[in-house]
């Protein structure tokens, strides 16, 4: 039996039994692979991270994407950073009240890899409503501010601070995605694990705390992202996430979700004791 692993911080090894290599490059940014797993499914790995599989896809792209998208009353300009294989773009452009979205991906090779061999997550990828940009987010977000851009939510889907990602977990960019948010618009982000990356945690929350009204993190349950609970950065300009929140909305989409329903939107701002003692300071709204 052939193996693949990821280690975490020099702290854990999780070893996946393969199948089958698909896909392997090392690209201008990092080493984009993809294998055929014996429990996952297809497994997109960037620099030997696990990025996403067809298994527990539908959990991280549920929970990235319908809690800001529900959470603002009527979306209908989006931008995705990073986010390349494809998920959370097919997600955002399931809601009706969209009219355009915007999906920048520093790195071709994703965009590749996944359009061949992980149609799961690419399929709205050649979406009309998408503009998709092979680009640095950092630098796109510079020149939407220069040119005034708007957007009412925007999702930054990157990977692990590391490489390529290491500037979007900066308060430069965030001061970006601020200016370029609508007066009521909302930011997510993949915000790290609770017991893995504590300091990350509360580096990005202060952030979005620092400009934000309403600055918050929710987490939810997955298979692959180690120690299975995983969070997600909420600022907002206006519209809180629970209070706000018209649940009627939810019902009426007719949208068929695998994990995420008005319950679980709801439940995943209830921290546990150690994480919410831990960012407290930077809780708000
Ligand atoms: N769900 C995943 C996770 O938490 O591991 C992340 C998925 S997605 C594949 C992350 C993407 O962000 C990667 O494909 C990476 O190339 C992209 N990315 C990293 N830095 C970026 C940047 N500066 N601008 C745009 N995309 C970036």
């Amino acid at each position: 039996m052939d193996y693949i692993s990821e280690v975490h911080k020099d702290k854990v090894e999780y070893r996946y039994p393969i199948t089958k290599k698909l896909y392997s490059k090392q690209s201008d940014f990092q080493k984009v692979e993809v294998y055929e797993t014996k429990g996952f499914g297809k497994m997109l790995l960037n620099d030997d991270l696990v990025m996403v599989t067809e298994a527990d896809e539908a959990s991280y792209h549920d929970m990235i994407t319908h809690v800001p998208m529900f959470t603002h009353p009527n979306p209908k300009r989006v931008l995705v950073i990073g986010g390349g294989d494809g998920g959370t773009a097919r997600e955002v452009l399931r809601h009706s009240t969209v009219e355009s979205a915007v999906m920048v991906e520093i790195d071709g090779a994703v965009i590749e890899a996944c359009k061949e061999f992980i149609p799961q997550t690419a399929s709205e990828l050649n979406n009309p409503k998408l503009e998709l940009l092979i680009e640095d987010g950092v630098n796109y977000m510079k020149m939407a501010r220069a040119s005034g851009d708007k957007f009412d939510v925007i999702i930054v889907d990157s990977s692990e601070p590391f490489g390529p990602s290491t500037p979007l977990f900066n308060l430069d960019f965030y001061k970006d995605v601020y200016e370029c948010l609508s007066d009521d618009g909302i930011v997510v982000s993949q915000g790290e694990s609770p017991f893995y990356d504590e300091t990350m945690q509360k580096k990005l929350l202060s952030l979005v705390n620092e400009l934000f009204p309403i600055s918050l993190i929710y987490n939810y349950s997955n298979l692959t992202y180690p120690g299975g609970l995983w969070s997600f950065t909420f600022g907002s300009k206006k519209h809180h996430p629970i209070k706000n929140l018209d649940t009627t909305r939810i019902e009426q989409s007719n949208l068929d979700f695998e994990y995420y329903n008005s319950d679980i939107h709801k439940g995943a701002f209830a921290l546990p004791n150690f994480q919410r003692k831990h960012l407290q300071e930077f809780l708000k709204g």
